[in-house]
């Protein structure tokens, strides 16, 4: 099934009333934010949304988000391919009050008539993306590194004896040997 360009400004209530399900994909050089947090995307963002109303009469959005992307590598500065995928469930609420008495299980989306629908996804993709991420260890180039702190570490243990408060213990036991 070839998914058709996800429309950017929805009328979030109408859809909910209508129980309308949106599928479709989002150029992700449009997400600035986005684009900025990650090296590259080579495939569009794919996006489900389910619109309805919940028994309480609410209007909501259940929304699934799926990106491949190019990550850096935080230990090899490298680039290493992630899949970004999300889903959350979103109750549409005119204000900061409404949103605060929301269930737990609803996130709030402050929306007037229209929302910006890619703002939305975007959201989503970015708290999706971990924070640190790196290579398994047969891909990352970091194995240098790694030999680097061993090294490090050897020369810390290498410290001069004078410093060394065992050298005190040494020196009273001297003296109750004697
Ligand atoms: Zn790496």
């Amino acid at each position: 099934m070839t998914l058709g360009a996800l429309p950017q400004t929805v009328e979030v209530r109408t859809l909910a009333a209508r129980e309308v399900r949106l599928a479709g994909v989002l150029d992700p050089s449009r997400l600035l934010r986005f684009s900025a947090a990650i090296v590259a995307v080579k495939q569009p963002v794919v996006v489900k949304a389910d619109f309805y109303r919940d028994e309480e009469g609410r209007y909501v959005v259940s929304v699934e988000v799926t990106a491949d992307v190019q990550v850096t590598c935080q230990r090899c500065l490298g680039t290493l391919e992630q899949t970004v995928a999300s889903s959350a469930l979103l109750a549409v609420v005119w204000t900061d009050e409404q949103a605060s008495q929301l269930p737990p299980r609803y996130e709030p989306l402050i929306a007037g008539a229209e929302i910006d629908f890619w703002e939305v996804v975007e959201d989503e993709l970015l708290l999706a993306l971990p924070s640190f991420s790196y290579h398994g260890d047969i891909n990352c180039g970091a194995k240098t590194g790694v030999q680097a702190l061993g090294a490090e570490v050897a020369a810390v243990s290498g410290s001069p004896e004078k410093d060394n408060p065992f050298d005190v213990l040494k020196a009273l036991k001297g003296d109750l040997d004697k």
